[in-house]
């Protein structure tokens, strides 16, 4: 881990009992996401809680520590801001900034598909993310329309960093979504920042044609698929954006846009962003081309219903895993 822009010091950790639980936000593996109302200052955040014998049962315990690392470490206006985490007995929990917007997963499905200038402003929005995190060589490797949310004003916030990893040069480890993995990861072959140019490059088709550019029901045809790395472009996608895709979605490595001699910069100056001042868009200052609606700050109309649990946290019981969680 990198040294520097510590946001913690030792200081006394939230606990349960500072907030108020409200509905679920989402699911993911080990837990839930809840949002929550701070009762000391009545703020809305949202709460993410895993279930640490799940975590230790799927071999997560790693993944996890490195995403609790990752983001307390950052700052960055399109990356959600972790203000801090604790444990009880069966539970980790990560007190997060509550994004209002909902999912882009949501909002693309609603639209069937985006237009190129809406497209490129997420795009734009997600690529300074990706830029920022390599440049301190954290690896994403989970980049899908599901973990990016939308601010109040309609700005991208990346969430889920349970895959976030301190790459200095290049790992192993098979993660990720099948659809948007990499040939490399797929192949088992060493692999590093360029796999978050290539989910780039899939996040990118997706949102401008409704659908990923490597789709089959059979897993083991779809790893095929994404491999070939031969997408086929619809007629209406736009000259450019083709041109981008095709940079992005190769398995040739020694080809890839953000993999070259000229790292990010291939992407950030190639045609299909023209239209984009990325100096404007870094300091949030280009108005977002959709706002969602939002009723109140607590509001959380944009995420889908989800049942909730009977069984409450917080329950005093032995805790074994503590051990595997120590900076929690
Ligand atoms: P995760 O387990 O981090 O992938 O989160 C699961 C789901 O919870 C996401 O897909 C979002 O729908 C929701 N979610 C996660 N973090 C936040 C957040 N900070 N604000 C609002 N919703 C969130």
């Amino acid at each position: 881990m990198p040294a520097g822009e510590k946001k913690e010091s030792s200081h006394e950790k939230p606990k349960l009992s500072d907030f108020k639980l409200l509905r679920t936000l989402g699911t993911g593996s080990f837990g839930r996401v809840h949002l929550t109302q701070s009762k000391h200052n009545n703020r809305f955040y949202a709460l993410k809680v895993l279930k640490k014998s799940e975590i230790v049962r799927l071999r997560q315990i790693e993944h996890t520590n490195s995403e609790r690392e990752v983001l307390i470490h950052i700052t960055q206006p399109f990356i959600v801001n972790l203000w801090d985490t604790f444990q009880d007995d069966a539970n980790l929990y990560m007190v997060m900034d509550y994004v209002p917007g909902g999912e882009l997963f949501t909002l693309l499905r609603k639209s069937k598909r985006f237009s190129d200038d809406l497209a490129r402003f997420y795009a734009g929005e997600v690529l300074l993310a990706l830029a920022y995190l390599h440049s301190k060589d954290f690896v994403y490797r989970d980049l899908k329309p599901e973990n990016l949310l939308l601010d109040a004003d309609g700005h991208i916030k990346i969430t889920d960093f349970g895959f976030a990893k301190y790459v200095p040069d290049i790992t192993w480890t098979l993660c990720g979504t099948p659809d948007y993995l990499a040939p490399e990861i797929i192949q088992s072959k060493g692999y590093g920042k360029a796999v978050d140019y290539w989910s780039l490059g899939v996040l990118i088709y997706e949102m401008l044609a409704g659908y990923p550019p490597f789709y089959d029901e059979s897993q083991f045809k779809l790893y095929e698929k994404i491999v070939m790395s031969k997408p086929k472009f619809p007629s209406f996608f736009n000259p450019a954006a083709v041109d981008l895709l095709q940079h992005l979605l190769t398995a040739d490595l020694s080809s890839r846009y953000g993999n070259l001699r000229r790292g990010s910069r291939d992407v950030f100056e190639h045609e299909w962003f023209a239209p984009i001042d990325f100096e404007q868009l870094a300091q949030r200052k280009i108005k977002p081309p959709y706002t969602p609606k939002i009723s109140g700050d607590g509001d959380a109309s944009n995420f889908e219903k989800y049942d909730e649990l009977k069984n409450p946290y917080g329950i005093a019981q032995a805790d074994p895993f503590r051990k595997y969680f120590p900076n929690f």
